[in-house]
């Protein structure tokens, strides 16, 4: 490829991590699809990978599962996957010997669970590998992008190694801190929670009979996400400084930390994967779009692990657009075209806006130990326990599976 003479894409996508990935999926394996897509990711893009790197699990939705059975990548995950019997919710203090729950619902619904867990390590190598065998899709990696210029028909992105390439449309999934973004003039509003969310993998005594935990205390929730076997994926949000001591003990030291916070109630923990740490922080794009340019995934919206969101929202993400993309284009319109972008950017605006301020408002009321705070917390969930049609439109909210929904998400091809 020559610098003189980009070969340009109908779709780039800067980043393959689990939006960019989906997407170029969708957009190759929709019905007639003769879309040409690049994916440029930065580390290697190999399945292969020795190990489990990631330690995270995600609680995908009922929505999340159709997109992965309608883009092909289902078969590869379903014996992996952990359906959710139920989600208990305490905010017991941590020396309490008994710890009532203060909210508890099921998430099986008419025999289909609406949420299971996935790890992300092998969430993304079914993907890499799904993208590999694409025809369809060129991958650039190891590759940054590091400039995007405006140009006459498509936009030009430029690589670190001296290369460029043109994009009819250029999809930022490049992650929370998307330089994309940035380098597109598009600003953000929000900003850190000086939090950090640590997760790791624990084996236990005893089955967890796939119900999922979440801990709220004071310095930050507390989630326990069953998983295949005797393991539990802990995600976990502390404050900056307290994370960071965290991370340093020894094994048996954080093991202790761990053991505390989780109680017994799955006996005796153990260390069963590595334990990693992020910078929390909740904000919004201005915009989800600006000539030739679409943001998907975190580079669109960052929200707070509290929910288990992020992965899901970004999947409708690749729906809306991969619908509106696929239309356009049936309708003889270029990938990049202000009116399939126009469609995307209604279609996903609300969502966003809603999500990000449920999920920042949920954290403060958490994490907080103000005793008023506490009662009308506890009376708010205890009314909501008590009303089963709201907690079922809750679960089917929680599924992505309510308002006007992307067919992908249904489980539908394009
Ligand atoms: C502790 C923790 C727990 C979480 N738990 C959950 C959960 O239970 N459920 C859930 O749904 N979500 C959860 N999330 C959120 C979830 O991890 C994110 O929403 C998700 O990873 C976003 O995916 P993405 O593809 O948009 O971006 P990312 O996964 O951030 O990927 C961005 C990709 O872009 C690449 N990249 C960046 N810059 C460039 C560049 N210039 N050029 C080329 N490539 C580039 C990166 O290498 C990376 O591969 C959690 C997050 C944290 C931190």
């Amino acid at each position: 490829m020559s610098s003189a003479s980009p070969e340009t894409f109908d779709v780039v996508i800067a980043g393959g991590s689990f939006a960019g990935l989906a997407l170029a999926l969708a957009l190759a394996r929709a019905e007639g699809s003769e879309l040409s897509i690049a994916v440029v990711e930065r580390s290697p893009l190999a399945s292969t990978e020795a190990g489990p790197a990631d330690p995270r699990a995600f609680a995908l939705s009922a929505g999340s599962r159709g997109l992965l059975e309608a883009i092909g990548v289902w078969p590869a995950l379903a014996d992996a996957a952990q359906p959710v019997s139920g989600v208990d919710i305490t905010d017991s203090a941590l020396g309490d010997v008994m710890r009532p729950v203060l909210l508890s619902y099921d998430t099986v619904v008419e025999g289909r669970p609406q949420m299971l867990i996935l790890e992300a390590d092998g969430l993304r190598k079914a993907l890499i590998e799904a993208v590999r065998g694409e025809a369809g899709i060129s991958v650039l990696a190891p590759a940054e992008v590091v400039a995007v210029d405006d140009g006459v028909g498509a936009r030009s992105v430029r690589l670190a190694d001296g290369r460029s390439v043109g994009a009819r449309l250029l999809v930022a999934a490049d992650g929370a801190r998307s330089r994309v973004r940035e380098m597109a003039g598009i600003g953000i509003v929000g900003g850190s929670y000086r939090q950090r969310g640590i997760a790791t993998i624990v084996g236990h005594e005893r089955d967890h009979g796939g119900r999922a935990v979440q801990h709220f205390l004071p310095s930050g929730p507390f989630a326990l996400l069953p998983l295949a076997g005797r393991r539990t994926c802990i995600t976990w949000s502390e404050a900056e400084e307290s994370a960071q001591r965290m991370m340093a003990l020894g094994d048996a030291d954080f093991l202790e930390e761990l053991q505390m916070r989780a109680g017994w109630r799955l006996g005796e923990l153990s260390l069963a994967g590595p334990r990693a740490s992020w910078p929390l922080g909740s904000h919004l794009a201005r915009s989800l779009i600006a000539p030739r340019l679409a943001l998907i995934g975190d580079a669109a919206r960052n929200v707070h692990p509290i929910a288990g969101q992020g992965v899901n929202l970004g999947f409708r993400d690749v729906a809306a657009l991969a619908e509106a993309v696929v239309e356009g284009a049936r309708l003889g319109l270029e990938a990049g075209d202000a009116t399939s972008l126009e469609r995307y950017e209604r279609w996903r605006r609300a969502d966003g806006v809603q999500s990000a301020a449920a999920f920042s408002a949920l954290n403060t009321l958490f994490s907080n130990d103000w005793m008023l705070l506490r009662t009308v917390r506890d009376a708010g969930l205890g009314i909501v326990d008590r009303l089963p049609g709201l907690k079922s439109l809750l679960v089917a909210e929680a599924a992505g599976l309510t308002g006007d929904v992307p067919r992908l998400l249904t489980g539908e091809p394009l």
